[in-house]
């Protein structure tokens, strides 16, 4: 029998999870080889069905996953100043092509009283990658639930990323990254603070 499997952020801080479908993903896998022309049941592709089910489990676990919950629990704290987490690895599924794009975000806040965890921003953003994705909607998302669960004056997110659909078909243009940024609140009002925050995240 098939059983969900858990996400890389584990099993306590989850959801219900919805059930993923591994039999169905498997006659997918197998049906996309027919397809192409190949043949599904030579020795070197016996096992690749399974494989990319669980692999697709794997990297849209952020659909079983709620990343508001990372951001309940928050502390008092008399800090007014930027925090920033700079460099937050992930990696995503592009939602046009379902090829990876990867690279780091950076997330900066103006805390309101209340901070979270530093790790806990880390946890918001694999649970917003690991899903089908635009880096633009991603880097929204991001800043969007950072600004409401933390209450805080201001949110800057900038996340920078390749995309294999950019390397591997189409323009063909390896080493391109794309950039995107959101700012709300005193990050967007205020342009010495964003010059701060880009100084911080691009230096000089
Ligand atoms: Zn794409």
């Amino acid at each position: 029998m098939d059983t969900p499997t858990d996400g890389p952020l584990g099993s306590s801080n989850e959801l219900t999870p919805l059930p993923v479908d591994h039999a169905r993903l498997r006659r997918a896998v197998r049906e996309l080889l027919a397809a192409v022309g190949e043949n599904p049941d030579r020795e070197g592709l016996l096992d690749t069905p399974d494989r990319v089910a669980r692999m697709y489990a794997e990297v849209f676990a952020g659909l079983r996953t709620d990343p508001a919950i990372f951001l309940q629990k928050t502390f008092t704290q008399k800090h007014d100043e930027m925090v920033l987490v700079k460099d937050i690895e992930f990696s995503s599924m592009c939602e046009h092509h379902l090829l990876p794009f990867f690279g780091k975000a950076h997330i900066a806040y103006l805390p309101n009283g209340r901070i979270v965890g530093l790790s806990k921003l880390a946890r918001v953003v694999d649970a917003v990658a690991r899903r089908p994705q635009v880096q633009e909607r991603m880097t929204e998302e991001i800043a969007d639930l950072v600004m409401t669960h933390l209450k805080a004056r201001g949110v800057g997110v900038i996340v920078e990323a390749a995309h294999t659909c950019m390397s591997v078909r189409g323009v063909r243009k390896a080493g391109a990254m794309t950039i995107t940024s959101s700012m709300r609140g005193g990050f967007l009002d205020h342009p010495m603070t964003r010059n701060e925050l880009m100084a911080l995240v691009f230096g000089k």
